[in-house]
């Protein structure tokens, strides 16, 4: 069932009390759509709590209303559980939260292969990012987007789009973001600060640098960083890692890019490509998701024997 973002609109205005979270580990889109929702209910006067199970990074910190997320996760089961950006329960925040004790979730969403997981779902992955099905509510419930929601919307859609460049940026994309400019959010703020990096993690980059490996005649760029590494520098937080692999897919002749890390159970793998190749697909196999040029999973097993795997599945592709 994929109820539209009027139907949406109409139960949020007829409930009150809701809890808003994301996927662990949060990103721009993430975040941004919290925000806005979460902003937009209480402009409604409805009663809402954003949460998050992990600390907003730095980055993302010249949004004022980031103050408002709460790093924990929800445990009032009488409230409306609205769930974004999030493809299935198993990326449902944190294990602990006891998602099946809430009487209604919203699943709102643009991850392909959604397992329409909420009593309300709202789920498109044609769209670049949650934020853009969050707008779409939105403007049932506004007449004006103000600023402080426009903000957050407009950090959504930048991020998940690589800066309007990704992919499903679409005719929409632009017209969302060039109404959130008439309502006051300055696309300068968001260059400056979200490019701005720590001079610690440019010693990182070149250290980092000088580890990647390439396979299959170049078409596939690997780098592995492991806790010690990231320890080595005076890195603000780890989320600055975030735009690593970037730099592994933008390598020239560059097709797939994986970037493994350590974490503290296990190792996460991110992966990217840089042409027809579905990583979304292989990383599916591991337990993990994601779009077709962008996805991600995590194991337990050692990044040695994962990488000899994951190179004789993709060199048979490319
Ligand atoms: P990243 O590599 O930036 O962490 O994630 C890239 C994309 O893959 C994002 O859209 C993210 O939601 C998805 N992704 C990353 N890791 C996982 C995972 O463990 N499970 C699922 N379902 N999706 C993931
Ligand atoms: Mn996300
Ligand atoms: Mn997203």
């Amino acid at each position: 069932m994929n109820n539209r973002a009027k139907e949406i609109a109409e139960f949020l205005k007829e409930n009150d009390g809701f809890s808003l979270v994301a996927h662990n580990g949060p990103d721009g889109d993430s975040i941004g759509s919290i925000l806005a929702l979460g902003l937009t209910l209480k402009l409604l006067g409805k009663r809402v709590r954003m949460y998050s199970s992990d600390p907003i990074p730095t980055i993302f910190q010249f949004i004022q209303s980031v103050k408002e997320i709460i790093i924990d996760i929800p445990t009032d089961f009488n409230d409306i559980l609205i769930v974004l950006d999030c493809s299935d329960e198993k990326r449902l925040i944190v294990q602990e939260i006891q998602y099946e004790k809430f009487a209604k979730i919203i699943n709102i969403d643009h991850h392909p292969f959604n397992t329409n997981f909420g009593h309300y779902n709202f789920c498109d992955s044609e769209k670049i990012a949650t934020a853009e099905l969050v707008y779409l509510i939105i403007k049932e419930l506004l007449e004006k987007i103000p600023k402080e929601i426009a903000d957050p919307l407009y950090l959504g859609i930048y991020t998940d789009s690589g800066a309007f460049g990704y992919d499903n940026t679409s005719p929409l994309t632009h017209e969302i973001a060039s109404e959130l400019l008439r309502c006051g959010t300055s696309p300068v703020d968001f260059k400056i600060n979200l490019e701005k990096k720590s001079f610690g993690y440019l010693k990182f980059l070149s250290f980092a640098f000088q580890n990647i490996k390439q396979f299959n005649n170049g078409t596939v760029s690997y780098l592995y960083i492991s806790e010690g590494d990231l320890q080595a520098f005076d890195l603000k937080d780890y989320s600055e890692i975030d735009g690593l692999i970037d730099y592994l897919r933008n390598i020239e002749g560059t097709l797939v890019a994986i970037l493994a890390k350590e974490e503290k159970e296990g190792f996460k793998f991110s992966l990217r490509s840089a042409s027809n190749f579905d990583v979304g697909q292989l990383c599916r196999e591991y337990g993990g998701g994601g779009h077709k040029k962008a996805a991600g999973f995590s194991t337990l097993e050692h990044p040695e024997k994962i990488i000899s795997e994951l190179m004789d599945k993709i060199s048979k592709q490319l």
